[in-house]
């Protein structure tokens, strides 16, 4: 049961398109929502739209395989305030925020990541009153166990405060309270997170959002860029029961994703699940999912016509998966794949599991890997060597944990190397056309005849750029066709 469709739209060619690696510009014609001619100065029918390129780059459109979207569309909204240096400078910050973008009707402004321990004055409610007015406004502190409120927020929040600045077991309690969203509001922000992704040249994600996804995204209105929605063991029942498989149509541009499963934790909290302990303790890391509840789950998946897509971080955890798909035959991926041996690099190649990485984490994390992975880092977020074996490797974000921009995850997988630092591990690094084609979802960077037409136009060689360290962050996309519509476009 295959059956996505193809609105039908009015025809376009974009000419002088280059493609990357390619000396020579081609058109590209697109009807039906797919790619139907690749040649040099093709013959097209007088009403078919010319969109010039003029020598600018066509890459198929790229895909994050791994985000939270209703969790990424809440933290874009939030307002930065670790750099605030007093009270006063966070009242400023807010002040700007609530004129220029004011948080919508019956919601609070929630600002992030203020640190008053060092601060010459003190955060109160009545500072922010100055310049919010009623506008609730709830601001969560770097270490995340204290709040600064204005009295609507405080309002907002359903409690009464002397000063405003909420401790400890005053705040912890209504922390759930700003995650809160109605269902309306949310589908707006997750929309308007998805256009900001197309203005990145995104044409699809994989959401793999702890809920009841199905149910979500039949209730949003058509996405701006194909989704790909998880199901998690929770709700796996009725996707079984209405016989979706992984691919099948859920809604406009919506399919079903693949079977999720968390098997370990994480290395920030030493929960990863390894061969080798914590340095200085016995702690190996926390299996919640151990192979004789796996098999049966990802064998069940199978059957069904699901693929799975299995969070594994640690080594261990990562070898126990990789049985668990051998022993059962499913397809799919491997989330994370942070730390893995040399065997079990090989295996990934040998039974086709595609590697699902976030090159940004290496970045955010290399310090922490430095440390509670000491002796072992050369094996860890290994994507050269996982690429040389042969392994598929797909890019992602896992947004919110990095910001949804798979020029920054391609530029990370690039270089190693951020913030002014050395490259980490550059023996791990891949090339440009690597990362680029790890990030598009299996499609051939050169484009296809009969492809669906989800097509990113660039203002930048990715091959010249790619020889800056970070200068692909910044790659300029001019356009973004998904289905051979537009969902971002300023040519
Ligand atoms: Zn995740």
């Amino acid at each position: 049961m295959r059956n996505i469709t193809f609105a039908t739209n009015h025809p376009l060619v974009l000419t002088g398109a280059r493609r990357v690696g390619e000396p020579e510009p081609v058109d590209v014609l697109v009807r039906d929502g797919r790619v139907s001619a690749i040649g040099a100065s093709l013959g097209v029918d007088p009403r078919t739209e010319r969109v010039a390129l003029d020598g600018r780059f066509v890459v198929p459109g790229l895909w994050d395989a791994h985000t939270h979207l209703t969790q990424w569309a809440l933290a874009r909204r939030r307002l930065d305030v670790s750099g605030a240096r007093s009270a006063a400078e966070a009242v400023a910050l807010v002040a700007r925020r609530v004129a220029a973008d004011p948080p919508p009707d019956g919601l609070p402004l929630v600002g992030a990541g203020f640190r008053d321990a060092l601060w010459p004055d003190a955060p109160t409610a009545a500072l922010l009153d100055e310049v919010t007015g009623d506008v609730p406004v709830v601001l969560v502190s770097g270490d995340l166990h204290c709040a600064w409120a204005s009295t609507a927020g405080l309002r907002f929040l359903g409690v009464t405060h002397p000063t405003g600045l909420l401790r400890e077991s005053e705040w912890l309690p209504l922390q759930g309270v700003v995650d809160h969203v109605p269902d309306d509001v949310a589908d707006e922000l997750v929309a308007d997170a998805l256009h900001a992704a197309a203005a990145r040249g995104v044409v699809g994600v994989v959401d793999l959002e702890i809920a009841d996804n199905l149910a979500v995204w039949r209730r949003r209105p058509t996405p701006p860029v194909r989704v790909r929605a998880g199901v998690w063991e929770d709700y796996l029942d009725r996707v079984v029961r209405e016989d979706l498989h992984t691919g099948d149509r859920v809604a406009d541009l919506v399919e079903q994703g693949p079977f999720k499963v968390i098997t370990d934790g994480s290395l920030n909290t030493r929960t990863a699940y390894c061969h080798d302990a914590y340095p200085g303790t016995t702690n190996h890391g926390v299996l919640s999912v151990p192979p004789e509840r796996l098999v049966p789950l990802m064998g069940y998946a199978r059957a069904h016509g699901l693929s799975c897509a299995i969070h594994a971080i640690g080594d261990a955890a990562n070898a126990h998966v990789l049985d668990a798909f051998a022993a059962t035959g499913a397809t799919g991926s491997v989330e994370h794949a942070q730390l893995l041996t040399d065997a079990d690099v090989a295996r990934f190649a040998d039974l086709g599991v595609v590697a699902s990485v976030q090159p940004e984490h290496a970045m955010d994390d290399r310090d922490v890997a430095d440390h509670h992975w000491a002796g072992r880092t050369g094996r860890a977020f290994a994507f050269g060597a996982l690429h040389r074996a042969g392994v598929r490797l797909a890019l992602g974000s896992d947004a919110p944990v990095a910001p949804l921009d798979p020029w920054a995850a391609i530029d990370a997988a690039v270089w190693r190397a951020r913030d002014g630092r050395d490259a980490w591990h550059p023996e791990q690094r891949i090339d440009v056309l690597a990362a680029l084609a790890s990030s598009v979802d299996g499609r051939p960077l050169g484009l296809r005849v009969g492809d669906p037409a989800d097509l990113a136009v660039l203002d930048a060689d990715p091959l010249v750029l790619g020889a800056s360290v970070g200068a692909l962050r910044g790659m300029p996309v001019s356009g973004t066709l998904v289905a051979g519509r537009w969902a971002h476009r300023t040519l």
